[in-house]
């Protein structure tokens, strides 16, 4: 099980009802944050999300929207009496940036803090793996692959029942070996399940004009949530983002489940941007509201 908070759903500039950037997602007793805007704290009290149960902040880049939220973050974990180590990943210069900011005021925090600088790269935990990949942004900028790692096939009862094998202490015994000796034969774990189960995927794209790396690293995910700052392409100017109708395509080549669109501008009110959406949008596709909770498996 796995859920997926939109803490700040907004882009560039918070507004009375929306927040700049953040994603919680719980998984297996922790949470990863996806960036962390300012005021993501005061998010996560309203979605009853702890940040002493935050052991990763994967940041997409240094943009304020996408990261000044980190200070108070960190400064209320100490405030509760963190001990737990904080890893915070993120593109280039993230050494810096991110010590320039933890190290301002009179705070010191109380408990080790480790940044990692990413290029491509492949990061693995247990149960699961990140991936970071360069999108274009007009200034280092990285999306993120959330790759649950694939679940044993189910146990088949017919084959339970070739081998003799009862439904008991047994098959976690199985389960935890990988083997079982039963009646004098030997009986793998993979002898009496079906096909694996694939992880659930996730990627997140951060801020991002349209580019082919996305589609390569969302091919086959159960949700994309991508940059789709804007409705029209004249509305975007100069600025490294993309529009509703963008974000969808490169979700419909990936053959992505759901794509959520993502850093909504300030302009737009939810009802005109969502007809957009209904308008431009081919793929199954969610506009998240701050503090929306999707639920996968
Ligand atoms: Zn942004
Ligand atoms: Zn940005």
């Amino acid at each position: 099980m796995m859920e997926v908070t939109f803490l700040g759903t907004g882009g560039i500039m918070p507004t009375a009802e929306r927040n700049v950037p953040a994603i919680a997602l719980r998984y297996g007793g922790e949470t990863l944050l996806f960036d962390a805007g300012e005021g993501t704290i005061r998010q996560m009290n309203a979605a009853g999300l702890s940040p002493m149960k935050v052991s990763r902040i994967f940041i997409t880049h240094f943009h304020g929207d996408h990261y000044l939220g980190l200070a108070a973050l960190v400064q209320t974990m100490n405030l509760w009496n963190r001990t737990k180590p904080l890893h915070i990943y993120g593109p280039k210069y993230s050494y810096e940036f991110v010590k320039n900011l933890l190290s301002s005021g009179f705070f010191k925090p109380g408990f080790e803090i480790h940044v990692h600088e990413l290029g491509e790269e492949r990061i693995m935990f247990k149960g699961y793996e990140v991936q970071s990949f360069k999108v274009e942004h007009g200034v280092p900028a990285l999306g993120y692959v959330f790759r649950e790692n694939d679940r044993r096939g189910r146990f088949l009862d017919e084959k339970l029942e070739e081998y003799g094998i009862p439904k008991g202490p047994i098959l976690g015994e199985l389960e935890r070996r990988g083997w079982v000796e039963w009646k004098g034969r030997k009986v793998r774990l993979e002898d009496v399940t079906g096909p694996k189960r694939r992880g659930i995927r996730l990627v997140y794209t951060g801020d991002t004009v349209p580019c082919e790396r996305t589609r390569l690293f969302s091919e086959g995910a159960d949700v994309l949530i991508h940059d789709a700052t804007y409705i029209n392409a004249e509305d975007r100017g100069s600025s490294y983002h993309s529009t509703i109708g963008e974000a969808c395509e490169i979700g419909r080549k990936a053959g992505v489940r759901r794509i959520v669109l993502f850093h909504r501008s300030f302009r737009y009110s939810y009802d005109e941007y969502r007809d957009a959406a209904e308008r431009l949008c081919d793929v199954p596709f969610t506009v998240p509201r701050d503090l929306d909770v999707i639920r996968l498996r």
